[in-house]
């Protein structure tokens, strides 16, 4: 374990709460913590009573800061594994400042930022990873995006890149010995071998490759823009998809003349839907500017809602807009199903995939929660034969992963092109090299400055 200074930083928000509490970590932290807060009654003092919370005041030069609890936990078994005080102070900004100056004063140096959380994966108590996905877990917008971070902060992800960074490493060692007695020929069986554990990693890290593109939507929600000519319903969809008037509905043409942009969740995972002004030709210069924006929303969209109006027939103007959706996830919308048709189906262009076209009533809210569940769908594509495992969501660990997949199979080439073991050696130590970026156990110091650098201080 490394031993490093005491450091402190308020643990909650700034500003105004109910209470807020105040970390010190690190050696001194119970001498500091014993300097700064009186026990109410005297004999409760902080380092005869680990693990308790104890009642009491802060005090400096025999004046009351404020009213508190704290708590001494003892190392090892902390956030940091390192001797940590807490203190709940009231809420408000002056509390904390004023505490916090005094701990200052008294030996300790303010945080850096993710500094506590770098602790932890110093000491060892957790992996890179798992250090990492605590920032996943505080930025969390929906149920979804903070449950795959809780499973990467369990050890998840870690666990299948240790069993493959084993099965690499025990291979490695068969090659070390082979080229350290090159009298002797590789047995056949260990090229064998070699070969078949290098699939098994290649395939495993495949799986994981492959759920980075829904892991990614998990934790940053998917983009839908709803677009369609004037008055075919778009914002009436939109508020019932909200479950709430966001949007103005009128019937006069041209009203939504800016984006509206809302987020809601489907099925725990975070929608950012836009609606669009209607896109039709204008001589209108404010209606021109919202035309113009929803253009560029449909190239921001993962998925494009396209929608008609049963009650009127396909116009130029829905054609050109159908155009669009050339090369994009869509699903075009037959709005008013309510309403006598008017709409020929067959004259919507053939390149629409037949299954992406839905009949919907947002007047009526016909058609919503199936319109719910395709998105969904088209949204998360890749299901792992196991639901519950994780997703990769990191783009840092995504790079590595396809430079791991990479270096084995130029490993296998080698194995099966009899190629000099040195060189094979190479391609297992670049792997290794790789996972051990995502674990931590090879990892740089400045990179390690970069990661933590995005956690907030006093985390
Ligand atoms: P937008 O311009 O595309 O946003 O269209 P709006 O949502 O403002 O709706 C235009 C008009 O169509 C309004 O009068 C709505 O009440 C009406 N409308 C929207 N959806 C339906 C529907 O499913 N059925 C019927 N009958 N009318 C609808
Ligand atoms: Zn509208």
């Amino acid at each position: 374990m490394y031993t490093f200074d005491t450091i402190v930083a308020p643990a909650t928000a700034s500003g105004t709460a109910s209470i807020n509490i105040i970390r010190i970590s690190g050696k001194d932290a119970v001498n500091i913590g014993e300097k700064i807060f009186t026990p109410k009654i005297a004999k409760n003092r902080l380092s005869q009573n680990p693990r308790k919370l104890i009642y009491g005041h802060i005090v400096h030069n025999e004046k009351i800061i404020d009213e508190v609890m704290a708590c001494y936990m003892n190392a090892p078994h902390t956030f940091t594994c390192e001797d940590v005080v807490e203190i709940n102070c009231h809420g408000g900004k002056k509390s904390v400042e004023e505490i916090i100056s005094i701990i200052l004063t008294s030996g300790a140096r303010l945080a850096e930022n993710g500094e506590f959380t770098k602790r932890a994966f110093l000491n060892g108590r957790i992996d890179l990873s798992q250090a990492e996905s605590v920032i996943d877990i505080i930025n969390a917008k929906s149920s979804k995006a903070f449950e795959n971070a809780q499973k990467q902060l369990q050890g998840k992800l870690s666990k299948r890149i240790f069993d493959i960074d084993n099965t690499l490493k025990k291979s490695l060692a068969q090659i070390t010995v082979a080229i350290d007695f090159p009298e002797e020929d590789v047995p056949e069986v260990t090229r064998q071998e070699l070969t078949s554990d290098l699939d098994y990693c290649i395939e495993n890290l495949q799986k994981l490759e492959k759920t980075y593109k829904d892991g990614k939507i998990i934790s940053d929600g998917i983009n839908i823009a709803i677009i369609g000519r004037p008055n075919v319903g778009k914002s009436s969809l939109l508020n019932e998809l909200l479950e709430e008037n966001r949007a103005i509905v009128t019937d006069i043409a041209g009203t939504t003349r800016d984006i509206i942009q809302e987020s809601l969740s489907i099925n725990g995972l975070c929608v950012n839907l836009v609606d669009t002004a209607g896109i039709r030709d204008t001589s209108d210069v404010v209606e021109k500017i919202g035309v113009e924006r929803s253009i560029s929303s449909i190239e921001n969209a993962d998925i494009i809602l396209l929608m008609l109006d049963n009650s009127t027939e396909i116009s130029n103007d829905d054609i050109n807009l159908i155009e669009k959706l050339q090369q994009k996830q869509y699903i075009v919308l037959i709005n008013k199903s309510d309403l006598d048709s008017k709409l020929n189906i067959n004259h919507i262009p053939d390149f629409i995939d037949k299954n992406n076209i839905m009949n919907i009533s947002a007047e009526k809210k016909e058609g919503i929660e199936q319109l719910k569940e395709k998105i969904y769908s088209m949204a998360i594509t890749y299901e792992d034969e196991n639901t519950n495992s994780v997703m990769l969501t990191n783009s840092r660990h995504y790079a590595l992963i396809q430079n791991t997949i990479s270096s084995l199979k130029d490993a296998k080439t080698a194995i099966l092109d009899d190629v000099e073991l040195d060189i094979v050696e190479t391609d297992y130590k670049d792997a290794l090299q790789y996972l051990g970026e995502i674990t931590g156990e090879s990892v740089s110091e400045s990179l390690l400055d970069t990661i933590f650098s995005q956690f907030c201080i006093g985390k």
